[in-house]
């Protein structure tokens, strides 16, 4: 028989080398090299989290018929939900990762505002001194929570195409968004004083609407410092659930992807030249796309032969992929381009933007995938002066990434985003199926340069037909 305080120093001891791990996991995954082993320690702190946490709950249900039925719905949970994990986790397509994550992100914010109601209605069983706090805990683990959820759920139905990227203007959108924090701040101060269901009910409303406001109030463009924003507060809802659970290991990973988080986004919005606190706070100040319909000049067209021509007498050749690329998965066919034109003595290397794709370090994991060597594989800032010295530059699949706009005309959208000077090359090749314009919903003039051509169909049956055309 083990008793309780042996259980939970057990599980203890585990949370603690659980939670060790997962910080040198995040450790691993800051660079190439070592991101395989930060995923091994991840996999094995979750395993041990997980461990521990079934342990705890045998050791509870001994003898205990609630106990029991926890255990029971613990191992029906861990199934049904460890196979519908599987499944999706199986099925889903590199491009479809982002929106697959965000939704992840709406089920910690349901999970947090699920705790938060059950520590509600089991305020009875805390201990007089310490129920002021627990009520404080209840309503911000409820609020985070449901800001999250549907934060979350408008960014899958953005990423997905299910709703459109274009920011809602509300009018005064800014007030609504610091009204309803004010509002949030004294309804906690309201609660802690005089708990009742209709407050709780009221944040929750509160929040839902809230969460739903910010993200839909954001553009296209600013995507990414919404996913990383959604994957932090994931992390605070965690944390939050965690202090009612009294699970501290809850309360560090939270933290830990609250943090981390945090620090993603403060970097994407470095690499967009946004105001971190304006995106936080809902697109404060970001006007909505001018639209698509600008007729911006003649295109030349081009054919696989004529750019395997183009490249084989090259000296040097940059490649920038985006979004395109993961679509056609062409990920594979342009690794194999790769080698092949460094066997001829080509110098390749790669640009990477840091919002490429649609997942933050999208491009770098496929291009890992396809074992293309990290050393010609550059961020924007190693490579951007390099572009006026190269003699081809193969656009795969990338659109707003490489747009001049944003360095050259002040009232597009994307004004004062970085973008790499694709078009500073002697020759540029854009790789894409149509005119169509970006994720960010604005023109490209690159298309219309004198030194850009197009390579019309999917990114990569045209690479396919270059590496033919260039083995013949
Ligand atoms: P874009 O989304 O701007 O453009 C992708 C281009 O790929 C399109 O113009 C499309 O043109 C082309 N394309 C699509 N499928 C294929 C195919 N099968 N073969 C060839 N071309 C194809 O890509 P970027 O990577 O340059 O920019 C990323 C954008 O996504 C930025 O606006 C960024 O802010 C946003 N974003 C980024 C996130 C991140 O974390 N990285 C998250 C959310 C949004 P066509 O249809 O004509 O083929």
């Amino acid at each position: 028989m083990i008793g309780p305080n042996t259980a939970a120093a057990v599980a203890g001891g585990a949370y603690i080398a659980a939670a060790l791990l997962f910080i040198l996991s995040l450790a691993g995954l800051s660079k190439h090299d070592t991101s395989r082993r930060g995923v091994g320690f991840g996999i094995a702190g979750m395993a041990i989290a997980l461990a521990a946490t079934v342990w705890l709950t045998v050791a509870g249900a001994w003898g205990s018929p609630s106990g029991t039925i926890g255990l029971v719905l613990l191992v029906a949970a861990v199934l049904i939900g460890g196979a519908i994990g599987l499944w999706r986790a199986r099925v889903v397509e590199m491009t479809g990762m982002p929106e697959l994550i965000a939704l992840l992100h709406s089920f910690v914010g349901l999970a947090a505002v699920l705790v938060g109601w059950n520590g509600h209605l089991a305020a009875g069983d805390v201990p007089a001194q310490l129920v002021d706090i627990h009520h404080a805990e209840v309503f911000i683990g409820v609020f985070i929570g449901a800001v999250t959820f549907t934060g979350s759920i408008v960014a899958f139905l953005k990423l997905s195409g299910r709703m459109s990227s274009t920011p809602l203007m509300l009018p005064g959108k800014n007030v609504l968004n610091v009204g309803a924090l004010v509002a949030f701040l004294a309804l906690t101060v309201w609660y802690v004083i005089a708990p009742s269901l209709g407050l709780l009910i009221a944040v929750t409303l509160l929040a839902l609407a809230l969460g739903w406001h910010l993200v839909a109030s954001i553009g296209g463009g600013d995507m990414p410092v919404v996913v990383s924003m959604l994957n932090s507060y994931s992390g605070w809802a965690a944390a939050a659930a965690g202090f009612l659970l009294n699970n501290d290991l809850l309360i560090v990973t939270g933290a830990l992807v609250g943090s981390s988080g945090a620090y993603l986004s403060y970097i994407m919005c470095k690499a967009m030249n946004r105001s971190f606190l304006s995106v936080i706070a809902g697109g404060f100040g970001i006007e909505a796309p001018r639209g698509d319909d600008e007729v911006a000049g003649e295109h030349r067209e081009t054919d696989a032969a004529s750019v395997a021509e183009l490249l084989a007498s090259a000296r040097s050749v940059i490649i920038t992929p985006g979004y395109g690329m993961a679509v056609a998965q062409a990920q594979y066919p342009v690794a194999e381009l790769t080698a092949a034109l460094r066997a001829r003595g080509v110098e390749v290397r790669f640009g990477i933007h840091p919002v490429a794709g649609r997942l933050p370090g999208h491009m770098n994991v496929l291009l890992a995938e396809a074992k293309v060597p990290y050393d010609i594989v550059l961020e924007l800032d190693e490579i951007n002066d390099d572009f006026s010295d190269t003699d081809v530059v193969l656009v795969i699949g990338a659109n707003d990434t490489v747009n001049p706009a944003a360095a050259e005309d002040p009232g597009s959208p994307i004004a004062g985003m970085p973008v790499l000077h694709v078009w500073e090359a002697a020759n540029v090749i854009v790789f894409k199926r149509s005119m169509a314009s970006g994720y960010a919903g604005v023109q490209n003039p690159l298309f219309f340069r004198e030194n850009t051509q197009m390579l019309f169909g999917d990114a990569k049956d045209r690479v396919d037909d270059i590496l033919r055309a260039l083995t013949v």
